[in-house]
């Protein structure tokens, strides 16, 4: 039935490692060959095979309008016809960064680069260039993209030494990523202590959106503001995922907890390749070319259609009532899907926040790392599969979020309710 894309695929395999550009697309925790993708149209997405979908990856977050947005589309089609890239100064850089600065309560200056990975990157050097430190701290089940400092768990003996998670990463490294618990801010506390002074960053999501949706308890980021005050630690919000997906201000503003810096990634590029890192004015004022002149460049930084597919969702996002929405069709979602649960007598945690949720096979409550890895991922990985076979589009892995989009409608959610309700039937 999918012979297309089952072609498409071994082609890919034989030119490109796993046939894939990021690994996750591989479909490798759920088993069996990925959709080729012809394309999008809103909430919609239809293979090579011509299989309609409805959409809950979005692009892994960034479509927050859905696919192929007029608006967007036709703001790309005009910056394409002036030209696709310069390597000098364009206007609608300013135009961005000035949206940017105006929504997140955080960002006094920003800088564009391409990816969240460079975002984080970035940050934390500059981080370390400002503070003269060179320790992180970090959380367990967070992602902050494949920068070396992060691609480090806890080793044995989590407070002094962390231990790296792929070859390629030196032992030196790892030596200087601290890893420690999801909303466990004793654990902070202790860190911080016995690596006083030498710790330049603590990197969290404020809310988790890489395992699974796992929101902060209270207290978690107040207290995180509070440690790095004390420990004169600058904390980053990575918000590449929450960002202007929690509220037009992340989670920052929706939890009212002002990091130093934040990291921007997915929708602040619009579905183009785009992201950003800014914050306090007096440590931004250390990027190259300025003060401390910490080191950070990009050919294709700030690319004119980037900027202009960022700047033209985001333009969308600061109408009034678009959260409001956002919220509503996310809510109805999960609302719907722990209706579901009840009628089959199943206790699943449902966690969402704004628009990112996720349906945890796990029964109690999921505030951690720890908690999610007590899933049932065989089942999942069925359900997973049987969904798909109902038409709904989901990432490929229980540690991913679903992702609403403003494009979603009723009848999208019906659909969806009716195919979550009939193949959790099926797998259990
Ligand atoms: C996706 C993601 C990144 C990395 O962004 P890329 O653009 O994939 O490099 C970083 N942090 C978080 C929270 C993310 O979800």
């Amino acid at each position: 039935m999918e012979t297309s894309s089952v072609a498409a695929f071994a082609q890919a395999q034989q030119v490109i490692p796993g046939g894939v550009n990021s690994p996750a697309r591989a479909y490798g925790a759920v088993g069996g060959g990925p959709r080729f993708i012809d394309r999008g149209v809103g909430s919609h997405l239809y293979d090579i095979d011509g299989r309609e979908y409805i959409d809950y990856v979005c692009s892994w977050g960034p479509l927050i309008l859905g696919h192929a947005h007029p608006r967007v589309v036709s703001a790309l089609q005009e910056a394409c016809g002036k030209g696709t890239s310069f390597g000098a100064p364009t206007q609608v850089e300013t135009e961005l960064a000035e949206l940017i600065v105006a929504s997140v309560p955080s960002i006094d200056m920003v800088r564009m680069v391409n990816s969240g990975t460079e975002a984080t990157m970035s940050a934390v050097r500059l981080a370390r260039g400002f503070t003269g430190r060179d320790k992180v701290l970090k959380f367990e089940g967070c992602w902050h993209g494949h920068g070396d400092s992060f691609l480090i768990r806890a080793g044995s003996s989590a407070l002094t030494l962390g231990a790296p998670d792929s070859p390629g990463i030196p032992q030196g490294v790892a030596d200087l990523t601290l890893t420690v618990a999801y909303n466990d801010i004793e654990a902070v506390r202790k860190a911080a202590k016995e690596n006083s002074a030498e710790i330049a960053a603590i990197i969290v999501e404020p809310v988790a959106g890489n395992m699974g949706t796992v929101l902060p308890h209270d207290g978690f980021l107040a207290g995180l503001r509070q440690v790095a005050d004390e420990e004169g630690i600058v904390l980053i919000f990575d918000e590449v995922i929450t960002g202007f997906r929690v509220g037009l201000g992340g989670a920052q503003e929706r939890f009212g907890i002002t990091p130093d810096l934040t990291c921007l990634g997915k929708i602040v590029g619009g579905g183009l390749p785009a992201a950003a890192y800014g914050g306090r004015r007096d440590i931004m004022e250390n990027v190259s070319p300025l003060g401390m002149k910490v080191s950070q460049a990009g050919t294709l930084s700030g690319n004119p259609l980037a900027m202009t597919a960022g700047l033209e969702q985001l333009k969308m996002l600061s109408e009034p009532g678009v959260y409001d929405r956002l919220e509503r069709i996310s809510a109805s979602l999960a609302d719907g899907m722990a209706e579901n649960l009840r009628k089959l007598g199943l206790d699943y945690a449902i966690n969402r926040v704004g628009g990112m949720l996720c349906m945890f096979f796990t029964d109690g409550a999921v505030g951690d790392f720890a908690a999610v890895g007590t899933v049932d991922l065989e089942r999942f990985n069925r359900y997973f599969w049987a969904m798909l076979d109902r038409g709904v589009y989901l990432a490929p892995s229980q540690y991913e979020c679903m992702f609403p989009s403003l494009a979603h409608t009723d009848l999208d959610i019906d659909e969806t309710l009716r195919a979550h309700f009939e193949a959790l039937k099926e797998v259990h």
